[in-house]
């Protein structure tokens, strides 16, 4: 249950997000397209960081792992295979009484009645399929032959390469190949902000095995990727881990994880990580008549692989980010007074922008002459923001408010105007413990660069 505290949590959340630009409705000025979001500058730093992390630990930091980025279009006869084109679909109702359209799974009963949770009409259609893919015409014609849609998920691509992918990586198994790519579903009822969209970002890994290591290889995933979010600065606490039932798995799964994070707005799905033994491949072959099977040359045996998924959604774990981040605490203003200050408490490592730096004065030349100097110093390094309006502690609360880890603020005592040790020195501002230390220029990219790694 989400209480009112969480309804209201959740509104300053959005709120922040448009005003200090991490993310605007799509299409804004035409009164935005339903289940659509557009990212700000800083929300397309986040985004971006999130990403590369992923990749980073996923790809880059392994030797059992390659990347692939694979064409949102694709054959449709790949969506007839992995079943997409028949299965697809959430049965859907429409309410005639105010025209609304709803997921019939999600409609209550009371007294043995169905009602529409939007107007409480008893009026509803039947539950008709509804299929989630966006469908989409390639070439001049618009007809039956020309028609394909729009990947409703990544991992496709990856089935349909994997034989191209081992021929040029000349991996052996256990292996796996990764993805990061758009998304589209035709959702029924986008909602809770970015949560369910209809166009969404995707971080996925096929981890091919051998069909008897599919059960560990799913615990050995399920672990790494509760560690992700961890090292991403998730509360390990607010990470919920449900084992999906028999009833509620896909028929070809053996098992399946779903990673819930505690939203404002109830426990929902960041992540599934499932074992979908050989069905994927075992599909593609059968209807492309192609091999995408595995010689192991050691047991001279020739199978179909198997594997495990652990499919995340971009957007999902940049709001989960922002919502696990967002605190309100007290500070004192410029004249010590204490206020209440928002505060977006980021991992260095995901943080949109990592170091903000100040002149004290913005009408002293060389104090602004130096504060430009240790910008061009870190700006190679790091997202670094520069900001000379406005008294300093204003420009603090500021970057506090979008969760810049690090404060650098460059004074008459770096001048040497204050004695020659400290001639050269600045003051590094924590933003969680708002403590400042004394660090010299000459240390500093060192010291932030282990600090935001
Ligand atoms: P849900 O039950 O919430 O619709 P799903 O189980 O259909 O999700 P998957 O098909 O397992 O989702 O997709 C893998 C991941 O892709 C999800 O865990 C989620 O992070 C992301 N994802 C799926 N659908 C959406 C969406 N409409 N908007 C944003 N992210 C999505």
């Amino acid at each position: 249950m989400t209480t009112k505290a969480d309804a209201q949590r959740m509104e300053k959340i959005v709120s922040l997000c448009k005003r200090r630009g991490f993310i605007f409705q799509s299409s804004e000025i035409y009164g935005g397209l339903n289940g659509v979001w557009d990212y700000g500058p800083l929300g397309t730093e986040l985004k971006r960081n999130v990403k590369d992390y992923w990749w980073r630990v996923t790809v880059r930091e392994r030797d059992d792992v390659v990347g692939l980025d694979g064409a949102i279009l694709m054959n449709r006869a790949v969506w007839k295979a992995s079943g997409h084109e028949e299965t697809f679909s959430d049965p859907m109702v429409d309410c005639r009484t105010c025209k609304a359209r709803l997921r019939a799974d999600q409609i209550a009963e009371k007294n043995g009645v169905k009602r529409c949770p939007n107007c409480g009409g008893k009026d509803l259609t039947e539950p008709r399929p509804f299929n989630l893919m966006f469908k989409t015409y390639v070439g001049a014609t618009e007809d039956e032959l020309s028609l394909t849609y729009l990947r409703p998920e990544t991992a496709q691509a990856i089935f349909v390469q994997f034989k191209n992918v081992l021929d040029v990586s000349r991996k052996k198994l256990p292996f796996g190949i990764a993805q990061i790519g758009k998304a589209f579903r035709n959702e029924i009822n986008p909602r809770n902000f970015t949560f369910r969209s209809r166009e969404f970002e995707q971080m996925e890994l096929e981890y091919f095995c051998r069909p008897e290591q599919g059960l560990e290889l799913l615990e050995y995933w399920k672990e790494e990727r509760l560690k992700f979010y961890e090292n991403i600065g998730i509360r390990r606490d607010r990470l919920h881990v449900k084992k999906v039932s028999d009833e509620e798995r896909a028929f070809y799964s053996r098992g399946t994880y779903d990673i819930e994070y505690e939203f404002p707005f109830g426990v929902q799905e960041l992540e599934g990580v499932a074992y979908r033994t050989d069905f994927d491949l075992t599909q593609h072959i059968k209807a492309s008549g192609k091999p995408l099977d595995y010689f192991d040359e050691e047991t001279k045996e020739r199978f179909v692989p198997h594997v495990v998924e652990p499919s995340a959604g971009v957007d999902r774990t940049v709001l989960a980010l922002i919502c696990d981040a967002y605190a309100e605490d007290e500070a004192p203003d410029d004249k010590g007074k204490m206020e209440t200050r928002i505060v977006l408490r980021f991992h260095p490592r995901i943080a949109p922008v990592k170091v903000a730096v100040f002149p004290l004065l913005k009408n002293k030349e060389a104090l602004v002459a130096k504060a430009r100097e240790v910008q061009q110093l870190l700006r190679p390094h790091m997202n670094v923001f520069y900001d000379e309006g406005g008294a300093i502690g204003r420009r603090y609360r500021r970057q506090d408010e979008i969760g810049t880890p690090f404060g650098v603020t460059i004074d008459f005592e770096t001048l040497g105007e204050k004695g020659e040790a400290l001639r050269d020195t600045v003051t590094l501002r924590d933003r969680n413990s708002m403590k400042q230390e004394r660090v010299k220029i000459s240390e500093l990219l060192q010291l932030l660069l282990t600090r935001v790694a």
